[in-house]
């Protein structure tokens, strides 16, 4: 039977650059969803935040959130700074991208051991980020 799950995840962030690890509640909507082989969109709404998927190694994720800040400065003359102080954090969801895809086969999504998913908060601190987790595929 084919099957359509949606899921969504809510944080917060508490820094202007950040990596929060979301793998174990994409993980967890993937198990209540209920496919057994297909793939799972997670899908970040928004226009100043990303997702990737890498290794949760603290000195790995601040080598990728320095070379964010590196690639998209948020003190260059960007000209949508005349009217909001975050465009590097546009250029940066525009490039790195706001969504990944995973498998999925016999019931779990597939990733590396050095594979986690993360959210790149690239405009903090937030109250409230979402990212929406929709799991398609054969159940
Ligand atoms: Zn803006």
């Amino acid at each position: 039977m084919c099957r359509v799950y949606v899921g969504e995840i809510v944080l917060s962030t508490s820094r202007r650059f950040q990596l929060v690890d979301i793998t174990g509640r994409v993980e967890d909507i993937v198990s209540k969803s209920g496919v057994r082989n297909g793939m799972c969109l997670v899908y970040a709404p928004h226009a100043t935040a990303a997702i990737i998927a890498n290794e949760h190694e603290p000195g790995l994720m601040d080598d990728i959130l320095d070379e964010v800040r590196r690639l998209f400065p948020p003190n260059e003359p960007w000209r949508h700074n005349r009217i909001d102080d975050n465009a590097h954090a546009h250029l940066g969801s525009a490039i790195i991208g706001a969504s990944r895809i995973f498998p999925v086969i016999n019931g779990r999504l597939v990733r590396g051991t050095w594979q986690n998913i993360f959210l790149v908060e690239m405009d903090g601190p937030r109250s409230r980020r979402r990212v929406v987790v929709e799991v398609m595929g054969a159940g």
